[in-house]
């Protein structure tokens, strides 16, 4: 009699955890029940599997850290700093490695037991361990497949497809902003292409070629922001979308490629090769212009560069091809 009353006013976990145990048999998750120096007391066939042990071997480990070493954000986590929340607490994304060096991705939430002496330190915590791996594995699967499918494997650009649904999606989202009949929005459209490309295939051979098609694509990364749309339209042209800038700006930034391409120095296999690259700049008109109408534009003054003689950038305003601002002679 005595001890009981003495239990029920200094509660130890395993008292507390008694009322709850019921429960705890159709968890589906793998569970412990910890003290206050994060020894194991109880656990579930769940939790063997997790960490690769047997229940025996589980009670007679000194610590929960033994058994599992845990990571979030890169840090590493200890039983102790679960002992310390003192209140329940949901942990995602926990990256975890068992006894058998098996990598492992959890949800970690724990509930915290307050001992009754009131120095806010816990008696000890019940842990709920969801073994997420499967699932982020396949996640992660369809995650890279999805970029896979928008990027193009040559130079890591983006593919037509992205262009495409990028533009879509930017002339719907801006169409609803009320612009005036035919004003420019900031957002341009620069097309590329690599001047005698069949040239350089037919003197270097076609590894050269493959190889000047991904410095171009490095050198656009480098001059271009980061939240510009750099990519492959297909063979040695590129469509660059600059969703920020006015003509002026975006022929202003095509003359840096432009240039940045020239003096670029180029080395495949020991040999020095020069590239000069022709660019085609148009702003798209709202509400009237469909962007594949903006593209035909920059194709339009494209055409210009290269007839008037190649490495330049020519810009077609709407009404008609001008020379761009740095346009070479
Ligand atoms: P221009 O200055 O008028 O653009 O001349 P060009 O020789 O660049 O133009 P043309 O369209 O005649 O030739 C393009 C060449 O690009 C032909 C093709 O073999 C080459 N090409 C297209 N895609 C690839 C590729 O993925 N790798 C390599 N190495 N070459 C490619
Ligand atoms: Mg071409
Ligand atoms: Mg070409």
């Amino acid at each position: 009699m005595e001890n009981t009353a003495k239990k029920i006013s200094n509660p130890t976990v395993i008292d507390i955890f008694e009322k709850f145990e019921h429960f705890s048999k159709v968890m589906i998750d793998a569970y412990v029940l910890v003290d206050a120096e994060g020894r194991i007391l109880k656990s579930n066939l769940l939790f063997s599997q997790l960490v690769g042990q047997k229940i025996k071997q589980i009670l007679k480990s000194r610590s929960f850290d033994d058994l599992i070493t845990m990571e979030v954000n890169d840090q590493q986590i200890h039983i102790k700093d679960l002992l310390e929340y003192l209140t329940p607490t949901r942990i995602d994304e926990v990256r975890g490695r068992n006894k058998q060096l098996i990598d492992l991705n959890m949800i970690v939430s724990v509930y915290p037991f307050s001992g009754e002496d009131g120095n806010n330190r816990n008696i000890g915590a019940f842990i709920l361990l969801r073994d997420v791996t499967a699932e982020t594995q396949l996640q992660n699967k369809y995650k890279d497949k999805a970029i896979q499918s928008i990027t193009d494997p040559l130079t890591e650009l983006f593919t037509r497809t992205y262009f495409e649904d990028y533009l879509e999606l930017q002339v719907k989202t801006r169409s609803v902003r009320s612009y005036r009949e035919n004003e420019e929005a900031d957002l341009s459209i620069l097309m590329v292409d690599i001047d005698f490309f069949k040239k350089v295939n037919d003197t270097y051979g076609h590894q050269a070629g493959d190889y000047i098609l991904k410095s171009l694509a490095d050198i656009m990364r480098r001059v271009f922001r980061k939240t510009d749309v750099c990519c492959r339209y297909g063979g040695e042209e590129f469509l660059i979308i600059l969703p920020d800038a006015n003509l002026k700006n975006a022929a202003l930034a095509s003359d840096k490629l432009r240039k940045a391409t020239e003096i670029e120095h180029i080395v495949f296999d020991g040999i020095h090769i020069p590239i000069t690259i022709s660019c085609g700049v148009a702003a798209i008109k709202f509400p009237n212009e469909t962007y594949m109408e903006t593209v035909a534009r920059a194709d339009a003054a494209l055409y210009q560069s290269k007839k008037d003689g190649r490495n330049r950038v020519s810009i077609h305003d709407g009404s008609g091809i001008k020379i761009g601002p740095c346009a070479k002679k």
